[in-house]
């Protein structure tokens, strides 16, 4: 039976699925990388298909996606995160309609057809306000684990007011508030609660709709999946993995451009994104050049990718 990899090489960490021609997993690694790097996307290959019992010889197709994807040596094709979150999400949760996926340097908001194909999307990938970047920020201020963050915002009660989104100076003011004597708990709370509303700004772009799925790394944390819910109001499911869902969505395409599995049509190889004007909200974070963006901003890349 021919193997098919997926490489997803993104800003912190490496993803590595195999698929078999039925688009069975059969195997996967999460490598964390300080930066983009070879050495971590050659470990995660590594260990995906030794998780998967097979030699890189044994591969019948390679894929790769994310933010490093041209660094993948190998690789047969390569495809936007868009398209192969999509793909790998449409998948694993059949039926999803929105899919948000939130990573350690940009989150995406991306509205699929009945059939997982990308119908719209919409970016944020120049301001680290709202991305796993953010989280890590804020769990270091609060001298928390990131694997305990969602715990404690998940206890935590009292909204407290939060007003800046920019991770330069999200540190200062979580600072400042645990000067004030305010709990933990608390302040976890407010600024996860604030994300969920700078998420829902981004999937005001696309267009609201049901269901909808998390992926990513920030997935993993269970409060930003609650404060996600009942921003959006509706349920919002996680898929067993979430944050492989781009690396299997490469897997698969490759699995697909090999004749294999069920043919389902593919937005073009590694389309462009489409960047649009976004001065509609007074937005001034472009680069993140350190200007506080105040809750609700535009976000600033929105795209469409156009269907083969
Ligand atoms: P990328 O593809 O850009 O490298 P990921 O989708 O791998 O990003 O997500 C990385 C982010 O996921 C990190 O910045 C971190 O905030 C978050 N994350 C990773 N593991 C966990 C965890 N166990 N609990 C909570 N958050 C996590």
């Amino acid at each position: 039976m021919s193997r098919f990899l997926g490489v997803d090489l993104g800003s912190t960490t490496a993803k590595a699925v195999v698929v078999d021609e039925t688009g069975a997993i059969a195997g996967t690694s999460t490598v964390q990388m300080g930066a983009v790097s070879r050495t971590g996307m050659t470990r995660a290959v590594t260990e995906a298909l030794a998780a998967a019992g097979l030699e890189e010889a044994d591969l019948a197709g390679t894929v790769s996606t994310g933010y490093g994807r041209k660094l993948v040596p190998g690789a047969d094709r390569t495809f936007t995160e868009i398209t192969c979150h999509a793909r790998g999400t449409a998948a694993m949760c059949p039926g999803v309609r929105l899919v948000i996926d939130i990573g350690g340097q940009d989150s995406k908001a991306i509205a699929v057809d009945a059939e997982g194909l990308v119908e719209d999307f919409a970016m944020n990938d120049r301001c680290a306000g709202g991305t796993g970047r953010f989280y890590d920020v804020l769990a270091r201020a609060l001298e928390v684990d990131l694997g305990e963050l969602g715990e404690l915002a998940l206890r935590g009660g009292q909204d407290l007011e939060v007003s800046t989104m920019c991770a330069t100076f999200a540190e200062t003011e979580v600072v400042s508030l645990l000067a004030q004597g305010l709990p933990t708990a608390d302040i976890a709370a407010s600024v996860h609660r604030a994300v969920a509303g700078r998420t829902l700004a981004l999937v005001a772009q696309v267009g609201r709709r049901a269901p909808v799925v998390m992926t990513g790394g920030v997935a993993r944390n269970p409060a930003a999946v609650r404060f996600l819910a009942d921003a959006l109001r509706c349920e919002v499911t996680v898929p067993e993995q979430p944050q492989i869902t781009g690396a299997y969505g490469a897997a698969l395409l490759a699995m697909e451009a090999a004749g294999r599995g069920p043919r389902v049509p593919a937005e073009p190889a590694d389309a462009p994104l489409r960047p649009v004007p976004h001065g509609d909200a007074g937005h001034s974070c472009a680069d993140c050049d350190g200007t506080v963006v105040r809750l609700g901003a535009a976000i600033p890349v929105r795209g469409r990718l156009s269907r083969r």
